[in-house]
């Protein structure tokens, strides 16, 4: 007979092709699918195999045991920053993880006291914030640092003995503006979350020349499922840390995915980067167009604001295009916004998972395009009808 499909809430009939009316618009998580139609341009270019008897070893050769990463792939790296200019990593180390997600964790255990007596090193961030600093930092529960929550707190302490590391996401997740540290100080650590900082999102001002930063290919090129990210680190003794919890955590990262990665740097690097970013900030800039003018008359609805700047990859005054919009219900009495854009079949999600208010919602933008005509189909929808008279 023929086979059973089982198709998920959006699609029906007998080879699941028939779109759903009743489809949800998913604008919840980040999956960054909206550059698969580039990849699959690339198809061939891009593509890697691997034999089994391949990259068998825990390490690359036996001359280079304790070697990370390979020196071709980190030179690959360094190669795409100097391209796009958005950090430079002369004089820096850099260290991989599986994922920015592993080396978040990486980096907080780096940089917290390892002196007992001034335990614990206090972490803190400013809302609203990327929830995974708080969730991690909790869910390791070492006696070395404790998630404290608000940044400003600290402010006006004049404890200086206690250490505290500040989180720094620029551009940031929500809001997508550029950030800068709340806190300084000899007791104070920074860790620079750049997930963001490419030309698919922003323009670029200048180079990041942080203490550490953390970048991930998730954002760069939607390659989130090979789980690759890399730390920019000045302290050699920082970066000994650093390595030292990936050697006990993991034992480094997948050979397969340094492979992968190296494959995928190549061809972000041809023509001198120009296609794949163009093509990534064309589709962010299509997409910003269409929600702005979709909301452009409500007064319900309001979305955050940001400058146009002077970026340097390309040579010209340009509006950033965030991954994310930070949807605001204007009406006090929508005090879950979330509820408000369920109601209408819109997934989005609440500002509290953000530290922030409820009367904010983020929305995915960097889903599939299908995923974003519902969003802007039910938007749409939304705005254009009147609310019923009760
Ligand atoms: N930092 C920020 C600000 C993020 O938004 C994300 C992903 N949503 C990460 C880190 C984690 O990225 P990765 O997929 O590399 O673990």
């Amino acid at each position: 007979g023929k086979p059973v499909c089982e198709c998920n809430l959006c699609y029906s009939g007998p080879d699941c092709s028939n779109f759903s009316p009743d489809c949800p618009a998913d604008a919840n998580d980040g999956d960054p699918y909206y550059l698969e139609e580039f990849w699959k341009k690339h198809a061939a270019s891009s593509a890697v195999m691997v034999s089994g008897w391949h990259r068998m070893s825990y390490s690359y050769s036996f001359s280079d045991q304790y070697c990370q990463i390979s020196e071709e792939l980190e030179k690959h790296i360094r190669k795409v920053h100097e391209v796009v200019g958005n950090a430079i990593t002369d004089g820096k180390y850099i260290i991989c993880g599986a994922g920015a997600t592993q080396l978040l964790n990486a980096a907080v255990h780096a940089l917290s006291s390892n002196n007992p007596s001034i335990f614990p090193t206090r972490v803190v961030a400013t809302a609203p914030y990327y929830k995974v600093y708080q969730t991690q930092t909790e869910y390791f529960e070492s006696n070395r640092y404790r998630f404290e929550g608000e940044a400003s707190a600290c402010m006006n302490g004049s404890d200086t003995t206690t250490n505290i590391i500040e989180f720094v996401t620029s551009p940031s997740n929500p809001e997508g503006q550029f950030k800068r540290p709340v806190l300084s100080g000899p007791n104070v650590k920074t860790i620079y979350d750049r997930a963001y900082y490419w030309p698919n999102f922003t323009p670029i001002p200048g180079p990041a020349d942080e203490d550490l930063s953390i970048f991930t290919i998730s954002k760069l090129t939607g390659h989130a499922g090979s789980r690759f990210g890399w730390a920019l680190v000045k302290d050699k003794e920082v970066y000994e840390r650093m390595t030292e919890y990936l050697n006990e955590n993991t034992v480094g990262i997948s050979k397969d995915t340094q492979l992968r990665m190296l494959k995928i740097l190549k061809v972000v690097l041809e023509d001198g980067s120009k296609e794949m970013f163009g093509f990534a900030h064309r589709i962010m800039k299509n997409r910003w167009e269409r929600l702005r003018d979709v909301l452009a008359h409500s007064d319900r609805f309001s979305l955050q604001q940001t400058p146009a700047q002077y970026c340097t990859f390309t040579h010209g005054v340009r509006e950033p295009t965030p991954a994310y919009a930070w949807l605001k219900c204007e009406k006090e009495e929508d005090e879950n916004c979330s509820d408000v854009l369920r109601s209408a079949n819109i997934i989005g999600r609440k500002g509290d998972l953000f530290n922030a208010d409820n009367h904010y919602v983020r929305l995915s933008l960097i889903r599939t395009e299908d995923d974003f005509d519902n969003l802007i189909n039910r938007l749409h929808k939304m705005v254009n009808t009147k609310p019923r008279v009760l």
